[in-house]
């Protein structure tokens, strides 16, 4: 990539991380040829924040290696996995890793995800759901009763993952509450990460929270110093930077509408999001290239969701406003027929 290069296809925050967490990591730089600090202090940061018990938050390598540790240690063979067949691809690779059974049930129509319709799905194997919400790549979301309704419908040995990546940048006030739906449903496990609007994807630090059992549990699957030695200091100050996640959200929201009313307005067919990209759907994949390489032309790039085996779309990320005019105006100059 060139230093020119507009970076839109890994969904990061486009306005990088908090001062207070980059001043963080200078600090340990003296100190590289130590292990990093024991998840300790950040889990009883992340506790505190959230009003819950240290016992309830288990750190990971990024949220990745949390649904990683998810799938081994409650998953067996002979078990299944339940998820959505347009949402984050890592669900349905980890299982693969495993060799475990993925279920991918379709989204609707309008990308929405139906949680009714999965929960007709769930069977005597089921073992481990995983819902993105936001979901990744659609940025379409499910609202508090949607949850309460399938987590009141389904067998309570049955795992839900709500995999919250993307949380800070929900403006919808209907988003689920699913730390306080815990105290009702002790098979619910929350993920979240300091990789999106925290701003820290290259130090890979995510957590679940969820009951002491299903966090001791989680805790065993770790590797011996998963905590490299900026992760600790940088996500315990990103943390106190309040300002910076509002900042970031409120921008994001901004340019999110922007994006999204400009490019629909040209023709595109994108789908209202909650995240801090948005998908767009084009029926054939001639034109979803065209459109892709006129950006890549332009030093834009985005991602084709092919390379995660989802044909026909396109996911772009909202970066500021200068960046966004500049794919508005490709994009409206565009001549796709
Ligand atoms: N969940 C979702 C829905 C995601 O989109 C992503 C990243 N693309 C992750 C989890 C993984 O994040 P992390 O960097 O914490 O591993």
């Amino acid at each position: 990539m060139s230093a020119k290069t507009i970076k839109l296809f890994a969904n990061e925050n486009f306005y990088g991380c908090s001062p207070l967490a980059k001043k963080a990591i200078r600090e340990k730089l003296k100190e590289v040829h130590f292990y990093g600090d024991s998840p300790q202090k950040l889990e009883e940061c992340i506790a505190a924040k959230y009003g819950v018990n240290a016992s309830n938050i288990a750190a990971g390598g990024g949220s990745v290696r949390l649904i990683d540790g998810i799938i081994q240690s409650f998953v067996e063979a002979h078990d299944q996995i339940l998820t959505f067949d347009r949402t984050f691809v890592a669900y349905a690779q980890l299982a693969a890793a495993y060799k475990r059974n993925c279920i991918q049930a379709p989204v609707e129509e309008d990308f929405s995800c139906s949680l009714k319709k999965l929960a007709e799905l769930i069977n005597e194997k089921t073992k481990v759901v995983f819902l993105a919400n936001p979901n990744n790549p659609t940025g379409t979301f499910f609202k508090h009763e949607e949850l309460e309704e399938f987590l009141n419908s389904i067998p309570s040995k049955v795992l839900v993952v709500s995999d919250e990546a993307y949380c800070e940048y929900v403006t919808d006030e209907d988003f689920p509450d699913s730390i306080s739906l815990q105290k009702k449903f002790s098979n619910l496990v929350t993920l979240r990460t300091f990789s999106k609007a925290y701003g820290l994807a290259g130090l890979r630090i995510g957590y679940a929270i969820a009951n002491e059992e299903i966090i001791s549990s989680l805790k065993k699957s770790r590797i011996p110093h998963f905590m490299n030695c900026f992760s600790s200091g940088a996500a315990i100050a990103a943390l106190k930077d309040e300002n910076f996640i509002k900042e970031s959200v409120e921008k994001n929201e901004k340019e999110r509408d922007y994006l999204f009313m400009n490019l629909k307005q040209s023709g595109y067919k994108v789908i209202p999001s909650q995240g801090n990209f948005i998908y767009m759907r084009i029926e054939d994949e001639a034109t979803k290239m065209k459109i892709f390489n006129a950006l890549a032309l332009q030093d834009i790039l985005i991602c084709n969701l092919s390379v995660f085996g989802q044909d026909k779309s396109l996911r772009i990320g909202i970066g500021n406003r200068g960046c966004n005019k500049k794919i508005v105006e490709i994009l409206r100059n565009l001549t796709l027929h």
